[in-house]
C-alpha cells in the first residue's frame, strides 16, 4: 500500500461531487443499486468520452503506425481456451465462516478484514469471466463469454488487419471498449467494477526489437498521463517481479496512481511475446504470421501491449484535478481539469433572466457550439453560476450582460485565475481557441 497517508476525505469529496453533479450514478439506483455497477451521467459521459478521445488521438490519430478496431464483446469459448483465460483467468477466493464475507485471498492477511475472524475457508480458484449463452438453447454448445479484455480481438483479427491495411511490423491495433470481469471484491467507486471500459493497443514488432519498443511504450504512456494533468508526485512506474507476471508476459511495468487509499494500477504495459498469436494459430489452424519479403522469411511478431482502463483513468483525472481555494474570502471547490478532458469547455451565462438578453446569449452560444462543448445556464446569481462551473471544471465562462447589447462584447472568465476580460463577440471564438493553445 501507500507510503503516504491515505486521504479519505478527498475520496469522499470526489465521489460526492461525481454523484451530486451528474458525473456518475449508482446503476439501478431506484432499485437499491446493482452490484457495483455505475451509470455515467450528463457530465460523466462527456468527460469519459474526452478521456477516450484523448487516448485515441495520441494512439491512432497522431500516428501512421497504429490503426483502430472495434471487435465483438460476445465471444466463443475457443478464443478463451486458446488465450489461456479459461484455465488461468481466476482469482483465489476465500469465505469468512464467521461473517460470510467473500474475499480475495491474495489481498488479505490471515484474518478477515471485515470482522477480524481467522476462521477462513481454503482458497479456491474463481473464474472471472462472465458466461452466457448465445441463441435460444442453453447448453454446452451455446456457451459464450463476455470478453474480460479487448486484446484478444486484436489477435484474432491480426491477419485481417495486416492484409487489409498492408501494415508491416512495427505496427499496432488499438481498441476502446467495454470489458467484463466477475470481480470478487469490486469497490472503491469506479476503480474496480464488473463492467468497465478499456483502452488497449497491441503493437506487433520483430522479436529482436521487443525490448526497445517495450521501453518506448512505457515512456509514451507515462507521458500521456502527465500531459493530461496528472502531477509527477501522483504517478509512478512499477516493474513487476518475476513471480507476479501474467502467464503470457516476459515483462510488465504498471503505471500507478496514488489513489486516496494508496498506489493502484492505471495501466499495464506488457511484453506479451508471441504467446497469443502462436496460441491462436495452434488452436485455429490458421497461419498468424508476417512474411517479410525483403528477408524472404516468415515470423511470428512479438507484441507490446499498453492496456489502460478508461473508467479508472477518468477517476484518477478527477482526483488529481480536485482542489479547493478561496475567492474573496469564500471557499471554492474547483476541478482543475485539462480543458480537453473537462465535460464542458465553455459555459454561456446571460447575466440575468431578462428576456432582452436571451437572443444575444443564444447567438453567442451558437457561435461557440461548433467548436466547443458548451453549457448554457440562466438560473441563480452570476457568482453562484461561476462556482457551479468551477466545481465541474469548465475552463471558461462567457457572460452576456446589458452592455453587450450596446457594445457587442462579452466577459470571458478564466476558471483557474478567475480573471475576467472583455472580448468582442466577433473575436470570441478566436479568443477561446487561442486560450486552448496556451493551456
Ligand atoms: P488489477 O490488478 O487492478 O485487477 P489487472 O492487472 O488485472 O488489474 P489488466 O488486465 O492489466 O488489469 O487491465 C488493464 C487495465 O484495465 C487496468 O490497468 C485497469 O486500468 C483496467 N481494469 C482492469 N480491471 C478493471 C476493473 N475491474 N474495473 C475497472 N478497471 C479495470
Amino acid at each position: 500500500m501507500s507510503d503516504q497517508a491515505p486521504n479519505e476525505s478527498l475520496f469522499d469529496d470526489v465521489v460526492n461531487l461525481a454523484k451530486r453533479r451528474g458525473f456518475v450514478f449508482p446503476s439501478a439506483e431506484i432499485y437499491g443499486g446493482f452490484r457495483s455497477t455505475y451509470d455515467y451521467g450528463p457530465l460523466g459521459v462527456l468527460m469519459l468520452r474526452n478521456v477516450k478521445n484523448a487516448w485515441w488521438r495520441s494512439m491512432v490519430q497522431l500516428r501512421d503506425d497504429v490503426v483502430g478496431l472495434d471487435a465483438a464483446i460476445l465471444s466463443p469459448p475457443a478464443i478463451w481456451a486458446a488465450s489461456g483465460h479459461l484455465e488461468t483467468f481466476t482469482d483465489p477466493m476465500v469465505d469468512c465462516r464467521n461473517c460470510k464475507e467473500r474475499l480475495r485471498a491474495d489481498q488479505i492477511g490471515d484474518t478477515c478484514p471485515n470482522c477480524g475472524s481467522s476462521d477462513l475457508t481454503e482458497a479456491r480458484d474463481f473464474q472471472l469471466m462472465f458466461k452466457t449463452h448465445a441463441g435460444p438453447i442453453e447448453n454446452e454448445g451455446s456457451v459464450a463469454y463476455l470478453r474480460p479484455e479487448t486484446a484478444q480481438g486484436m489477435f484474432t483479427n491480426f491477419m485481417n488487419v495486416a492484409t487489409t491495411t498492408r501494415k508491416k511490423p512495427p505496427f499496432g491495433i488499438a481498441q476502446v471498449g467495454k470489458s467484463f470481469r466477475n470481480e470478487i471484491t469490486p469497490g472503491n467507486f469506479v476503480f474496480r467494477t464488473r463492467e468497465f471500459e478499456q483502452m488497449e493497443m497491441e503493437y506487433f514488432v520483430p522479436p529482436a526489437e521487443a525490448p526497445k519498443w517495450f521501453d518506448y511504450w512505457v515512456e509514451q504512456r507515462y507521458g500521456w498521463y502527465r500531459e493530461y494533468g496528472i502531477p509527477e508526485e501522483l504517478i509512478k512506474l512499477r516493474p513487476h517481479d518475476e513471480d507476479e507476471l501474467s502467464h503470457y508476459s516476459a515483462g510488465t511495468t504498471d503505471i500507478e496512481f496514488l489513489f486516496p487509499w494508496g498506489w493502484g494500477e492505471l495501466e499495464g504495459v506488457a511484453n506479451r511475446t508471441d504467446y497469443d498469436l502462436k496460441a491462436h494459430a495452434a488452436a485455429s489452424g490458421e497461419r498468424l504470421e508476417f512474411f517479410d519479403q525483403a528477408a524472404n522469411e516468415r515470423y511470428v511478431p512479438y507484441v507490446i501491449e499498453p492496456a489502460a482502463g478508461a473508467t479508472r483513468a477518468m477517476m484518477a483525472f478527477l482526483l488529481a484535478a480536485y482542489d479547493t481555494d478561496e475567492i474573496g474570502g469564500e471557499k471554492r471547490d474547483v476541478l482543475r481539469l485539462d480543458w480537453r478532458l473537462a465535460p464542458n469547455q465553455v459555459a454561456v451565462l446571460p447575466l440575468s433572466k431578462k428576456e432582452e438578453l436571451e437572443p444575444t446569449a443564444r447567438e453567442v452560444l451558437g457561435l461557440l457550439q461548433p467548436h466547443f462543448q458548451c453549457d448554457y445556464d440562466v438560473t441563480q446569481s452570476i457568482g453562484k453560476r461561476y462556482r457551479r462551473q468551477d466545481e465541474v471544471g469548465t475552463p471558461w465562462c462567457v457572460t452576456v450582460d446589458f452592455d453587450t447589447l450596446e457594445d457587442r462584447a462579452v466577459t470571458v472568465r478564466d476558471r483557474d485565475t478567475t480573471e475576467q476580460v472583455r472580448v468582442p463577440i466577433e473575436s470570441l471564438v478566436a479568443e477561446i481557441i487561442s486560450r486552448t493553445a496556451k493551456a
